[in-house]
């Protein structure tokens, strides 16, 4: 499986992390299912322009420039963010992480493979993809005959067709940039859409199972790496399965990280959120439905979530089985193995939680949480005197004796066991 990965100029906003958060439990429920999955992501750090129709700056160059730093500086510190969010979310990390300024030699060779098939023409800014001679360009989009959605215009300059894309770009003063290579054709950096081609080959082979993406990868990055790549392979379809995640919107607007963005993951812990209380709100709708964000959503998202946890915690205490129940685990698995139906599934987890006869609670809440990854499951196998120092310390805290209060803390820290205090209460972690 390979998840076209950010572009880092700036911070990822709740929107893009929607999708990373689509991509990682389509991979759990893969996961669950059995199957073994090699998961490749990259980080896209130079070539990405301002507008998707290969005009305007270089986004990584430009953010070099405005905040005084080099693009290297600006892509470690955007992707170092990145992913500290992704852990926060409880997203699995890929098998693979790629950078496109680290594989422009791949990127080069499968440029040189589409120009041996005839596939290219050269322009005055770069090396450019004719799309007008592959019959079935646009496929995966839908596109109309000249591959155009209405309405859309699309500066041309020396291009043969609107739907032109380039796979090199020169640049225009060698030595103005950063990041510049060269190449048989010119000083200059490989087009967006090269990377994710040549990148997703390496690893996964000329042809592999599953590709993803935000819903608005369709109808140019996708539909282009698929041409470039069904030349270069001659294989069809390059990739069996794609699936895309429907934008999050707020009041009714796509967000945009180019328009300024939304909210970061940073700012919204900032607010009193919880990261998981979000990933939460996303499971909530149906991936390839729009999903409207708000505050006020979000903080009764956050309710339910504490809610459901405090329940659970409940649930551990009392109860003993550690057998599964098979009748609610079956209803769970149809609704994540029909089109990863999450908020269904979530209805069935309140639904077990909230059954005062059902039996196997626990275990059966467990195996969900492999796919929800909502930390559900309280941390168990404490010993019994740190649960009962842990307590003490709460009752103290409660009577505003910090003092005795940081004693117990430095005791439990002899006997090996850290403890946090979050809104959800004292968390305890065994040192490693
Ligand atoms: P970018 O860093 O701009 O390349 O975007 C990273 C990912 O976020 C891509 O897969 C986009 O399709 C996706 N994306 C961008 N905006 C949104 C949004 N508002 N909702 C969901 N996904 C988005
Ligand atoms: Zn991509």
């Amino acid at each position: 499986m390979y998840s076209c990965g950010p572009t880092v100029y700036w911070y990822q906003h709740i929107g893009n992390l929607r999708t990373y958060i689509f991509v990682d439990i389509l991979k759990r429920v893969l996961l669950y299912n059995g199957y073994e999955v090699t998961h490749v992501m990259n980080i896209t750090d130079v070539g990405h322009l301002t507008s998707d129709a290969d005009t305007g700056e270089d986004k990584i160059e430009l953010a070099a420039k405005r905040e005084g730093k080099s693009a290297k500086e600006i892509a470690e510190y955007y992707t170092k963010v990145f992913m500290e969010d992704l852990k926060k979310l409880n997203i699995l990390p890929p098998t693979i992480w790629c950078k496109a300024s680290e594989h422009i030699k791949e990127q080069i060779e499968l440029i040189k493979k589409i120009e041996e098939k005839g596939f290219t023409y050269r322009t005055s800014d770069g090396i450019y993809f004719d799309t007008s001679k592959l019959e079935d360009y646009g496929k995966l989009a839908r596109l109309k005959k000249k591959g155009l959605l209405p309405g859309k215009r699309v500066p041309m300059k020396e291009k043969r067709n609107p739907t032109d894309f380039a796979l090199w770009k020169f640049s225009e003063k060698p030595g103005i940039r950063q990041q510049e290579w060269e190449s048989p054709w010119g000083i200059g950096y490989p087009g967006w859409h090269i990377e994710c081609s040549a990148m997703s080959s390496k690893y996964l082979g000329e042809q592999f199972d599953i590709h993803t993406g935000g819903e608005d990868h369709i109808h140019i990055h996708h539909t282009n790496e698929i041409a470039q790549s069904e030349v270069a392979f001659g294989k069809k379809p390059w990739v069996r399965y794609w699936l895309h995640a429907r934008f999050l919107t707020f009041k009714g607007e796509k967000i945009s990280k180019s328009k300024g963005g939304l909210y970061t993951l940073s700012e919204l812990e900032q607010m009193g959120f919880h990261p998981l209380a979000y990933r939460y709100f996303v499971l909530s709708a149906h991936y390839r439905k729009l999903l409207d964000f708000s505050i006020e959503k979000l903080k009764e998202t956050q309710e339910a979530y504490l809610k459901i946890k405090s329940l659970i915690f409940e649930i551990a205490t009392k109860e003993k089985s550690e057998k599964i129940n098979k009748k609610y685990l079956k209803e769970f698995e149809r609704f994540i193995n029909d089109d990863l139906n999450t908020p269904k599934a979530l209805q069935i987890l309140w639904k077990l939680v909230r059954d005062k006869k059902a039996k196997g609670k626990l275990a059966t809440i467990k195996e969900m949480d492999k796919v929800f990854g909502l930390n559900l499951i309280p941390e168990t196998k404490i010993p019994e005197d740190v649960k009962r120092l842990v307590e003490k310390r709460e009752i103290l805290r409660n009577e505003k004796k910090f003092d005795e209060a940081d004693k117990i803390r430095e005791e439990l820290k002899r006997m090996g066991y850290i403890i946090e205090d979050t809104r959800e209460g004292p968390k305890i972690k065994k040192i490693e």
